[in-house]
């Protein structure tokens, strides 16, 4: 049989981080099997949803490349599907009209919580006689649907990540599956679309784990076969940490793409998050991912959600960009920090530009704050101009040496003026790094940039020494 597996989510907001590994493992496992990856969007809980969210998820998994064969299918859209469904339940003995009031579960609810008890459903209208409910459906009492949950034995099923789960009935609330208003819950809604979908591996979240034993429970009323079941362990916030939430910053997919995170780095992030290859390597593109994939090597303790390696990963790809990649990722950044204009040209000066910070840059949001100097001016204060162990009058007779060097150099290249600089500090008797400090002060205005070299290549012969000029007049002033 070919695997069929989807990613299911509810759109009541951005995609987040926990949401778009989900998707990765889901698509990896499909690829792996040549099996199909469906997208289905779980719009049926009205109260939480948000009408944004299908068309912001859609785009963060087209960012991540991760791209469905199906789909996307809108629960919403089949609601007739799942109500018949209910009532074939009911008619065959495995589910009940419940007429009780929202306000009596209400009730119910916060007693349960007074006696520290687990929130259940009191089974009282599971025992009205036929009589009373064809007299209250007669009279329209508006009901739901609940799952008559057996009142003994033991529900067991295997989990690819979590393995053998055994629950006591008794322990099973009786679930409402379609509410008043003709709306299934996720519940029923998700059972029957993987039903009828042919879904052969339930990939999702480890927060389902306990409602799967109402779900197996389920198929055996429907006489459906069963998927397999992988739930996927939680993403921490830390070491001992709770879940990974809002509290503990971004958690969109949304927002991190906007940060400047690349896909490549989130997708070889997330991987590694509940998966391990079981080698040291770490680096991994969605091609080896697939290849080496499987649900078996998935963990079930709790992954951490680490930044630095998060950022590790982003400059490892960020260095692996041709210039021209990079330029045009980073040129949306400059032009919204009003560095350059939308029709700034991609052309040498700022393939040079990039070069001299690509080493150093963790992410795409970094890059006005790094190239700043390469577009405007700079703006600084004159102390900056002073090294540690220098005076104003110290870094003012550097500035003349350097300017008076660098206007007899004309093959402006790194090495060359490497060389001449270090020459003329040797012959005024200046300490290299005192000659150095106020001159990449003077060129970039920053306490920390690329080296005085690179940056006096890019910048070219008239502009620095117009800066060194500048320079000067303000430590004479
Ligand atoms: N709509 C559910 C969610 O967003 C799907 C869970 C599942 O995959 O069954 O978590």
């Amino acid at each position: 049989m070919s695997v069929r597996v989807r990613f299911a989510p509810s759109p009541t907001g951005e995609l987040h981080i926990g949401g778009l590994r989900t998707a990765l493992f889901c698509y990896l496992f499909a690829r792996k099997n040549r099996g199909v990856f469906i997208l289905r969007i779980e719009d049926t809980d009205r109260k939480r949803y948000d009408p944004h969210s299908a068309d912001h998820i859609q785009f963060a998994l087209r960012w991540a490349g991760l791209n469905w064969d199906e789909g996307p299918i809108f629960q919403s859209q089949r609601l007739e599907i799942y109500k018949k469904h209910a009532f074939e339940l009911m008619d065959a003995g495995h589910a009940y009209p419940c007429f009780c009031s929202p306000e009596r579960l209400e009730e119910m609810r916060k007693e349960q919580e007074a006696k520290k008890l687990p929130p259940r459903y009191d089974r009282r209208c599971r025992n009205l006689t036929e009589e009373e409910r064809e007299r209250l459906i007669m009279e329209g009492a508006p009901f739901t649907i609940r799952m008559k949950v057996p009142e003994s034995g033991i529900t067991k099923f295997k989990d690819i990540v979590y393995g053998e789960i055994s629950v006591r009935n008794e322990e099973i609330d009786d679930q409402v599956l379609l509410k008043s208003d003709g709306y299934p819950t996720y519940h029923l809604a998700h059972l029957v679309d993987d039903h009828l979908m042919e879904i052969t591996h339930v990939i999702r979240g480890e927060e389902w784990l306990p409602s799967t034993p109402k779900h197996v429970l389920l198929y055996q009323a429907f006489g459906w076969e069963m998927p397999e079941f992988c739930h996927l362990p939680s993403i921490l916030a830390g070491r001992g940490q709770g879940k990974l939430s809002k509290r503990h910053g971004a958690v969109s997919v949304i927002s991190y793409m906007e940060e400047g995170y690349l896909p490549e780095a989130m997708i070889n992030f997330l991987a590694l998050l509940g998966w391990s290859p079981g080698t040291d390597q770490e680096i991994f593109s969605m091609e080896e991912l697939i290849e080496q994939f499987s649900l078996e090597k998935v963990s079930h303790t709790g992954a951490v959600f680490n930044r630095e390696k998060l950022d590790f990963f982003n400059g490892y790809y960020i260095r692996k960009k041709s210039l021209e990649e990079l330029a045009i990722l980073v040129k949306p950044y400059l032009v919204k920090a009003g560095l350059i204009n939308e029709d700034y040209p991609l052309e040498p000066y700022f393939f040079m530009a990039l070069r001299t910070v690509q080493e150093r840059m963790k992410k795409l949001s970094e890059a006005p704050e790094l190239l700043s100097f390469y577009f405007k001016e700079p703006d600084y204060p004159a102390e900056l101009l002073i090294p540690k162990k220098g005076t104003p009058e110290s870094a003012a007779f550097a500035l003349e040496v350097a300017i008076d060097c660098l206007t007899e150099v004309e093959d402006f290249a790194a090495p060359v003026l490497e060389r001449e600089l270090r020459q003329a500090a040797q012959e005024k008797g200046i300490p290299p790094g005192n000659l150095l400090w106020p001159l990449r002060a003077a060129l970039t205005g920053k306490e920390a940039s690329p080296g005085a070299f690179e940056v006096l290549e890019v910048l070219g012969k008239d502009e620095s020494l117009l800066r060194l000029e500048k320079a000067l007049f303000k430590l004479k002033k």
